[in-house]
């Protein structure tokens, strides 16, 4: 039997992204230890990504936005009312890497779990519920004009910036002096267009050091931190048996972290983002920078999907 030659495909609207089935995952919170559980349901056109606390007498719905960034000393917490989810990055960096508008995650405690230390469990969860594609345009803040926050001087100081680019990237540079860090590279560059978020960055894990773990369990947090779920060193060496996972993985970690800080906003930014020895509180002043400035920013969709950057109209692959 011969097949006909498939017809070309027709202009189509590059289109928002949920779940096609809901997926579950339980683990241990990185500071309370506590034992979590979490429900990644689909959401309709426009939901955004939303963390719907289920253990409390009602629930409360906490949405993604800049402004709901609360607390960013360890990690990232959002907050609204009392309700709060700590640790929300790793899994912002799934839904980005991957494309994903519209979630509600039902959560039992108010840390998201940990569970390896990176970003590819969530990644494995997302994938696994299949990804739907909905009846409405996927929407882009596109960054206009360069906008950059500083801190510190000298030996503290941090930068972060976001300018125009037709895509999306990031470059992060760490400084860290130690043995270890040293001896891997210190900078790194994505580019979602040419990259592989699943491969080249969702497996990076968190790390710690032995002298920061003590410190922090003595003042109850970390508490579910081990070697299970990061990458643990002492002054000379990483602890863990099967050593690390890429060669930069450190760096490529912080690109982790800025991809879930920078996609609390609420959109996928088209943009490329530069930083130096920047985290989780430098990130979050950067988009409250950009949203400040009207002139630095719009929105916009693609009516014709070929018209988007490269590595957002297609679907990513696992792995
Ligand atoms: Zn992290």
């Amino acid at each position: 039997m011969r097949h006909a030659p498939r017809a070309p495909k027709i202009t189509a609207v590059l289109q928002q992204r949920t779940l096609k089935s809901i997926s579950r995952a339980v683990g241990v919170g990185l500071h309370s230890g506590q034992r979590v559980e979490l429900t990644l349901r689909p959401a309709p056109v426009d939901t955004g990504i939303v963390f719907r606390r289920v253990d409390l007498p009602e629930p409360v719905d906490i949405r993604m936005t800049a402004e709901a960034v609360t607390d960013t000393r360890l990690a990232s917490t959002i907050s609204t009312g009392g309700a709060k989810v700590q640790t929300v990055e790793h899994i912002m960096s799934a839904c980005a890497g991957l494309g994903i508008d519209n979630l509600i995650i039902d959560i039992t405690a108010d840390e998201v779990p940990i569970l390896d230390g990176s970003a590819s469990s969530f990644v494995f969860l997302l994938q696994s519920a299949g990804i739907e594609l909905q009846k409405a345009a996927r929407k882009f803040i596109r960054v206009t004009r360069q906008v950059e926050v500083r801190e510190g001087e000298g030996a503290n100081e941090k930068w972060a910036r976001l300018a125009p680019y037709h895509g999306y990237k990031l470059a992060f540079e760490i400084d860290f002096d130690h043995r270890v860090v040293n001896s891997t590279g210190q900078r790194v560059e994505f580019d979602l267009g040419s990259g592989s978020y699943s491969r080249d960055i969702a497996r990076a894990r968190t790390f710690g050091f032995t002298k920061e773990v003590e410190y922090m369990r003595s003042k109850g947090l970390a508490l579910g931190g081990g070697l299970d779920n990061a990458i643990v060193m002492d002054d000379t060496k990483v602890l863990n048996a099967g050593g690390l996972r890429y060669d930069d993985e450190f760096v490529k970690h912080k690109i982790l972290d800025a991809m879930g800080d920078l996609y609390i906003v609420g959109h996928p930014l088209l943009a490329a983002y530069t930083a130096f020895r920047s985290g989780h509180a430098l990130n979050n002043k950067l988009l409250r920078e950009l949203l400040l400035h009207e002139d630095a920013w719009e929105i916009v969709t693609f009516d014709d999907a070929r018209q988007a950057p490269a590595g957002f109209a297609e679907i990513a692959r696992a792995w």
